[in-house]
């Protein structure tokens, strides 16, 4: 732990342009700087730093933030791991606060699973040069094409017949038998109570953690007896959470940055094979079918995706499954299809990598021409199946949690098909609600599992207050919200000076509302704030901040300083204020001083806020009428109270007469 004086200290001391120089080559401008972005290919450099603010911030890939956050996204590390590497440059010491006792056992504990993972790495690598091991394994390895040098940089091995030759190694060695067995490299046999093998006559690949430390194994059969398991992988340990690894990670990771890209394969040889020939951002799900935790490790390095599995059965119907989630969770996701009964491993030892390269950039599909393609097969004469294979690509386009993105989706499938885009947008708003309402139950079960795993509390708890309302593909309400955000990140904490016949003017004796407070308080009335993730998060920020008395300047300053990059980028985009245009076409020219010109947009902001929002509602409202089952007098009784809400705010905008 980095006690908190020093982490403030670190902060204050860094300068964003001095830390991002050491990286990239800095152009001046004034008092400013631009460089090419290191986070995405370009010719032009968009990549914006604000020595005066602290931040810096691309109009290309939207990445942003302070000098702390740069480090995070530059060298993939973790909020802490930055404020060391932050001391370490800036020659501040760090004193760590103590360790509790249970802290330090656990470190103890994990870093010893840790050793003894290390020291099977050793054993199994080893025993390739046993006569055994040269016979059988050395054999295989070489039989699928692996030369010598990839077998010992990826640690490849041999676990020998007899069932007690690791055990009896470990044991001389002295590691104690709870971390043998916790590690899952030896069980207990009941019908003698003695440690044995887990992994015995197998090759064995180990699994290295982003930080090249062997955690896990992964072990195969070369016996045809189909009583045998063809795979044994370790068990889930401290060290290993099989839905967090995957294989090839640690020798992919840099390649995966660099290209930006990475390569989704499915077994340990398609990973090794590829590797061999040269093309290393490749990594494999192997063991478990792909996870959410899987595709958070990749989005570390990489938004892009290619899944490159099977052209059989199997292989489609699993990058079918692996698209949605790869868009679920915010990834540009692409397939390619090994052709002719190929699959990665054989078709990488077929080819040169020149062919490689040649056949993955021209025969690699974005996800709806991929999908199209396969699924529209045949369907020339038959629309209702048509329909229904656009519906799905619309249903998948609905997985995207950012709205632009869906929105361009949607144009692109639109003119493809040559379908009107209100069509698609309905289908994708209805998928929209419910995929949102899953994530709540979700959300809900994980906090209901949180705390049932806790003390039970003295009191019930509490309801927990409802969320956001479901953010649907609506660029309009974003913006309006964007531009919210925008007023209270540059002047949050400016009185509005309100004209005495103002409707807003504060009766006497009061004091005169600041632009958050009368933000806020327009819009949390109802429960409510704002649907976009990024942008609520960086709002309950301000707020906390805020309260706590802060000053406008300290408080923007600890949002691009904190730990939680999203709110990080927005604080870093909405500070480049100068180039950001209002959607209310609010420019201020030069004889308006700052504050009238707050006083006079900032209403005429929320006005557009909960115009935005009211038509949201209706459209998600109207979407909910079209459910089977639904209660429609109820719903219908809702849609009337929100048309005349919304024709009020219509009038008062003067869109509608009164
Ligand atoms: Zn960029």
């Amino acid at each position: 732990m980095i006690p908190q004086e020093t982490v403030q200290k670190i902060l204050d001391t860094a300068r964003v342009e001095e830390v991002i120089g050491d990286f990239v080559t800095l152009r001046r401008r004034g008092a400013e700087f631009w460089a090419c972005c290191p986070f995405h290919n370009e010719k032009t450099p968009s990549f914006h730093i604000m020595p005066a603010k602290g931040s810096y911030y691309c109009f290309g890939c939207h990445k942003g933030g302070s000098a702390v956050g740069f480090v995070m996204d530059y060298e993939h590390m973790s909020y802490v791991e930055a404020l060391r590497y932050l001391a370490r440059k800036y020659h501040i010491e760090v004193v760590e606060s103590e360790e509790t006792a249970e802290d330090i056992a656990s470190r103890q504990r994990s870093e010893s699973l840790m050793l003894v993972s290390e020291f099977a790495g050793g054993f199994f690598r080893e025993q390739l040069a046993t006569t055994e091991g040269r016979s059988i394994a050395l054999a295989y390895f070489h039989s699928r094409g692996l030369e010598d040098a990839t077998i010992e940089k990826y640690g490849l091995g041999w676990a020998p017949s007899g069932r007690s030759a690791f055990t009896e190694a470990a044991r001389k060695k002295g590691f104690k038998e709870e971390y043998l067995l916790d590690t899952g490299l030896c069980a207990r046999y009941e019908a003698d109570g003695q440690l044995h093998d887990r992994f015995y006559e197998r090759v064995v690949f180990p699994i290295h953690s982003v930080s090249g430390r062997v955690i896990a194994f992964g072990a195969r059969t070369l016996r045809s007896d189909k009583t045998v398991a063809k795979y044994v992988n370790s068990k889930e340990s401290d060290i290993y959470v099989k839905n967090k690894s995957l294989y090839g990670i640690w020798f992919a990771k840099n390649e995966m940055a660099r290209k930006n890209k990475c390569y989704l394969v499915e077994g340990y040889l398609d990973v090794l094979s590829m590797h061999q020939l040269g093309i290393t951002n490749v990594v494999a799900s192997s063991g478990t079918a792909l996870t959410e935790g899987q595709i958070r490790l990749i989005r570390r390095f990489t938004e892009n995706v290619t899944i490159m599995y099977d052209g059989d059965a199997a292989g489609i119907h699993a990058a079918l499954r692996g698209i949605d989630m790869f868009l679920r969770e915010g990834l540009n996701v692409k397939v390619v299809l090994i052709p002719d009964g190929d699959d990665p491993d054989s078709y990488a030892r077929k080819h040169t990598l020149e062919e490689v390269e040649a056949f993955l950039a021209s025969s690699e599909k974005d996800f709806v021409d991929f999908k199209a393609s396969l699924l529209l097969e045949g369907t020339e004469r038959d629309p209702l199946r048509r329909a229904e294979v656009i519906n799905d690509i619309a249903d998948s386009i609905a997985q995207i949690p950012d709205a632009v993105k869906r929105t361009v989706y949607v144009d692109f499938l639109s003119h493809k098909f040559d379908i009107r885009p209100s069509a698609l947008e309905e289908r994708l708003g209805r998928t929209r609600s419910k995929i949102i309402e899953e994530e709540r139950r979700n959300a809900r079960r994980d906090a209901q599992a949180q705390a049932a795993q806790q003390e039970p509390p003295a009191s019930a708890p509490a309801g927990a207050p409802e969320t956001a309302p479901a953010a649907g593909a609506d660029p309009l309400l974003e913006s309006a919200e964007r531009d919210l955000l925008n007023f209270i990140l540059a002047d949050g904490t400016e009185p509005l000076l309100f004209a005495s016949d103002s409707e807003f003017c504060p009766g006497d004796g009061e004091e005169m509302p600041t632009v958050f407070d009368f933000i806020a308080s327009a819009v949390e009335d109802d429960g409510a704030a704002f649907t976009h993730p990024a942008y609520e998060k960086a709002y309950r920020a301000y707020a906390q901040f805020y309260d706590e008395g802060l000053s406008q300047e300290e408080i923007v300053k600890r949002l691009l300083d904190g730990e939680d990059r999203a709110v990080a980028a927005v604080a870093a985009a909405l500070s480049v204020e100068e180039r950001y245009t209002l959607t209310i076409s609010g420019l201020r020219n030069a004889m308006m001083s700052r504050s009238s010109w707050l006083t006079k947009y900032v209403p005429k902001a929320i006005l557009v806020f909960q115009e935005a929002r009211l038509e949201h509602r209706l459209a998600q409202l109207r979407g909910e009428l079209a459910a089977d089952g639904a209660p429609v007098e109820t719903l219908l009784q809702q849609i009337k109270d929100m048309q005349q809400m919304l024709r009020k705010v219509k009038v008062r905008l003067g869109r509608e007469k009164e």
